[in-house]
């Protein structure tokens, strides 16, 4: 990327529908944008042999079409059949989408349940990054419930390339559900799962996570260790379900839903999308 050399401080244009708003309202006036459209290394999606690689300049659109997701990891163009309206799904990127981190954006939760890693070019070099370090929870929220600064490690002067999700050996089973905001189609609750089962249907690997309800996407860790290593049964995922919302983060409010209605509505959601992934055919 020699034109991040040239131009450390430029800010970097992907599908345009968070940062053109941006500059639409003034939020922010960058001085030089450099369009990522113009670099064919960060489009397509390509299946390695224990991987998925999705370049950063996939859009929604795209994965929601891609016959290799939805052979390989449907999770994926299912959930993005539920990102706000084609017009958006065809503008916003993946890698724009998890550099915006949106409070309630979809992708981060969908990242983090299938364990994505994040490569990132930039003026020091590449780096590859886990998506469990990748966003930054803020602890100073702004007015508004939502946060303020930054939202993932991404540095000034680094683009994401792709996104590689390791493919699990064995029967993983997924499912994505939200309560989705009636205009936007932003999450006002969004909950993503990823488990496998042995034969004995014992959970021996659970990633879930969560998007809407704080000032960044996260894992329900005390749900995932409430799972794994137990058979599982109706009472183990209302047991799982309602630690979620005991998770030690601050739920935010607006006027779509209070902090207290995000905590209550988490556990019902988590019920749901652990039973819809442990009753889906093997995916
Ligand atoms: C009306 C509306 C409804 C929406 N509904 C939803 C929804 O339901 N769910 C949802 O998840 N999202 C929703 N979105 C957001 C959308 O899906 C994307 O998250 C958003 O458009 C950002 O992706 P983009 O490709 O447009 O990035 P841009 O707007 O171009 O960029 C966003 C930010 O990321 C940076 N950036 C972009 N690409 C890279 C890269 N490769 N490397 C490093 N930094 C980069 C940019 O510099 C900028 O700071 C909605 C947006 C709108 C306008």
């Amino acid at each position: 990327m020699q034109i991040l050399t040239m131009y450390p401080e430029a800010t970097l244009l992907a599908g345009g529908h968070a940062l053109l708003p941006a500059m639409k309202s003034r939020e922010i006036r960058p001085e030089r944008l450099v369009d990522l459209a113009a670099i064919p290394e960060l489009r397509g999606i390509r299946r390695g042999s224990d991987a998925i690689q999705i370049g950063a300049m996939v859009t929604t659109a795209e994965v929601e079409h891609s016959s290799l997701l939805k052979e390989a990891l449907p999770l994926l163009p299912d959930a993005a059949k539920v990102i706000s309206d084609p017009l958006i799904r065809n503008r916003a990127t993946i890698g724009g989408s998890l550099a915006q981190a949106e409070p309630s954006g979809d992708w981060p939760a969908i990242a983090l349940a299938v364990g994505a890693i994040i490569h990132l070019t930039g003026v020091n070099g590449e780096r590859a990054v886990p998506i469990d370090d990748f966003f930054q929870i803020e602890t100073t929220p702004a007015g508004n419930g939502l946060a303020v600064g930054r939202r993932t490690v991404v540095a000034r002067s680094e683009v994401i390339t792709h996104v590689s999700i390791p493919l699990v050996q064995g029967e993983v089973r997924r499912s994505y559900l939200k309560r989705m905001h009636p205009a936007s189609g932003f999450a006002l609750i969004g909950v993503a799962v990823a488990l496998r089962l042995d034969q004995d249907r014992r959970c021996d690997w659970c990633r879930i996570a969560i998007t809407g309800a704080a000032s960044a996407a996260f894992r329900a860790l005390k749900a995932e260790r409430c799972l794994v290593g137990t058979a599982i049964s109706g009472e183990i995922i209302r047991e799982a379900s309602m630690l979620a919302g005991e998770e030690n983060v601050e739920f935010i409010g607006d006027p779509f839903g209070s902090s207290a209605y995000r905590r209550q509505m988490l556990p019902v959601y988590l019920r749901r999308a652990l039973s819809t992934a442990i009753e889906s055919a093997l995916v």
